[in-house]
Parts: C-alpha cells; sequence; structure tokens
C-alpha cells in the first residue's frame, strides 16, 4: 500500500469512529481470517444483573446475600456489583467484610461477621475441596439460558449457587453477521463458565468457543487461534485483555472500555460498538485492497 492510501483510510477511519493507531493495521485487516471476542463487556453490556439464588440446606436468603454481598463489595469485579445491587434492592445493611481477597479467574473471600466466605466459579469450590455436584442440574440448566452460575460458600460449607446474567448488547447480533459476510470466522474467548459461553454464543452464532480461560491464557488462546486459522484480529474492553491485544496481529479496543486497552490496542473503536470491526476491515479491503 501506498503512504497515501493508508492516510486516505486513516482519515476516513477517522470519519466512522474507527481510530487506527497504527498504520500496519489498516493493511493487515483485509486478509483477517479470524475475529477473536472478548465475551463481557464486548458482545455484551458488561452490567449483569442477579437473577437466581438457591440455597443450600439449612441456609437462609437475606442471610446469604448479606454474608456475600459484604465480600463483593469489595470487589471490582462486573459481577460483584451485580450482587452488592441485588443486596441494596433487597433493603439488606451490608456490612465491612476483613482481609478481602480476589483469586484471580477463580473469585473473591472475606471474613464477614466471623464468618469466613468465599464466592466464584465451581473451580474454585473445588479448589477450596467443596463438593458442587448437589447444584449439577441447576447449573446445567442456569448456563443453558446463558446465565453464569456461581457458587458461595459460609464456614467451609457450600450455601448457595447464584446466577447473574449480562445481556448481550443491541448491536452485536448484526456486527457477527456483517463480520460473516465478509467470510472471517468469529471466535468467543472468555473467563466465564463454558455452557454460559456456549449457549450465547449459540444465540449469536458464533461459530468458536473458548471459555473459563485465566487472563494469562488469553494470550495461548491467541496463538492456538492463529495457528488454526491464520490472521487474527481480537476485540476486548477490559484490563485484562491488554495482553490479548498485543498477541493478536491485529487488537481492537472498544472505546468505552478501559484505557489499559486502549494503550495495548492497534485500533480503537470510538462508538463503542462492535460494528466498528466490519467497519475496519471493510475499510483496509477498500483502500489497501484496491491500490497497490
Ligand atoms: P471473566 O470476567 O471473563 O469471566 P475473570 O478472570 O475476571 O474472567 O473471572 C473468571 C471467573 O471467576 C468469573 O467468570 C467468575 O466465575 C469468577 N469470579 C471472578 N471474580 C469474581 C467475583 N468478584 N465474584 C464472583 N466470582 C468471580
Ligand atoms: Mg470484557
Amino acid at each position: 500500500a501506498t503512504p497515501t492510501s493508508i492516510m486516505v483510510g486513516t482519515g476516513r477511519g477517522a470519519e466512522l469512529g474507527v481510530l487506527f493507531r497504527k498504520g500496519e493495521a489498516l493493511q493487515l485487516l483485509k486478509d483477517a481470517a479470524v475475529v477473536a471476542v472478548d465475551k463481557t463487556g464486548t458482545l455484551t453490556e458488561g452490567r449483569p444483573a442477579l437473577t437466581d439464588l438457591a440455597l443450600a440446606e439449612g441456609f437462609a436468603r437475606d442471610e446469604v446475600l448479606r454474608l456475600v454481598a459484604a465480600v463483593e463489595a469489595r470487589s471490582e469485579h462486573p459481577i460483584a456489583r451485580a450482587i452488592v445491587a441485588a443486596a441494596e434492592d433487597a433493603g439488606i445493611a451490608v456490612p465491612e467484610p476483613d482481609g478481602f481477597q480476589s483469586v484471580t479467574g477463580m473469585g473473591v473471600q472475606a471474613v464477614v461477621d466471623g464468618h469466613r466466605v468465599e464466592v466464584g466459579a465451581d473451580r474454585y469450590m473445588r479448589a477450596l475441596g467443596l463438593d458442587v455436584a448437589g447444584f449439577a442440574d441447576v447449573a446445567a440448566r442456569l448456563g443453558g439460558e446463558g446465565k453464569s452460575p456461581l457458587y458461595a460458600a459460609v464456614d467451609g460449607h457450600l450455601a448457595a449457587i447464584i446466577a447473574v446474567a449480562d445481556p448481550v448488547k443491541p448491536d452485536t447480533p448484526a456486527a457477527i453477521a456483517a463480520l460473516h459476510a465478509l467470510g472471517l470466522k468469529v471466535a468467543m474467548v472468555t473467563g466465564d463458565n463454558a455452557r454460559t459461553a456456549q449457549a450465547i454464543a449459540d444465540r449469536l452464532g458464533i461459530d468458536e468457543v473458548v471459555a473459563e480461560v485465566l487472563p494469562e491464557g488469553k494470550v495461548d488462546a491467541m496463538r492456538r487461534l492463529k495457528a488454526a486459522h491464520g490472521r487474527l484480529a481480537f476485540v476486548g474492553d477490559g484490563i485484562n485483555d491488554a495482553p490479548a491485544l498485543a498477541e493478536a496481529d491485529v487488537g481492537l479496543a472498544i472505546g468505552t472500555g478501559t484505557d489499559v486497552a486502549m494503550e495495548a490496542a492497534d485500533v480503537v473503536l470510538m462508538s463503542g460498538s462492535l460494528q466498528g470491526v466490519p467497519n475496519a476491515i471493510a475499510l483496509s479491503k477498500a483502500t489497501i485492497g484496491n491500490i497497490r
């Protein structure tokens, strides 16, 4: 491509709200074979709400919600806001926790009113030596509905299964259809539960799912997707997406996401919409494809 065509394409991108931080990205995008997309905050709103809470025998709803919300009040994760909001909506006074700790990719823990409380994924409960099999049917149903199941433990006993649901952004389905129309494969990459991720992917017609990845696992997922499909674009919004944005051939950050993601990206989608991805690829094809 000539410097002129890159300037023209970059300028046209700016008009479309697609900010090319590197001219190379405009050249590379036209031959992208696969677009990998972070789930939470990129495909979905990133604002989950609590939808379900089922108790183990001997536990009461308000007490479990009180203990769990106390721990989550210290967490930055979107899941945490959903749980704290549910407690507040129920008029529950949330106490101050002691010794809060976040366990990456697993969940959170603290001591609340002298009770040891853990909240997180099924693998977190298993790591704590707790058996979640009693909730297997409920978890399968929730996951099938595209909800994310979490578990709460109190003083070493499994107390509840909690589900949160995060709505898909209204413009996500059209953006995926546009990527397919351009001949690309679309993959979802997420730390969330495999069944939940698959249910959402099925709804959206997403071709491939990489679920239950730890933050550092996103980089490995990028390498695998590149090896399997060819040139890879990755779209994300979070702090923990930065390594994957750097590892992809082209990293695109959602402009409404974190500064860390935007700094790691080659392209920033100012509109905050996933539709910016097919727009950027189409622009690359139009400007670079025609001018040699
Ligand atoms: P993602 O946000 O893509 O799901 P994370 O690595 O942040 O990836 O989290 C992985 C999983 O760990 C979450 O899906 C959830 O099951 C659990 N988890 C993380 N943080 C929390 C939290 N504050 N409360 C409950 N569960 C959590
Ligand atoms: Mg995200």
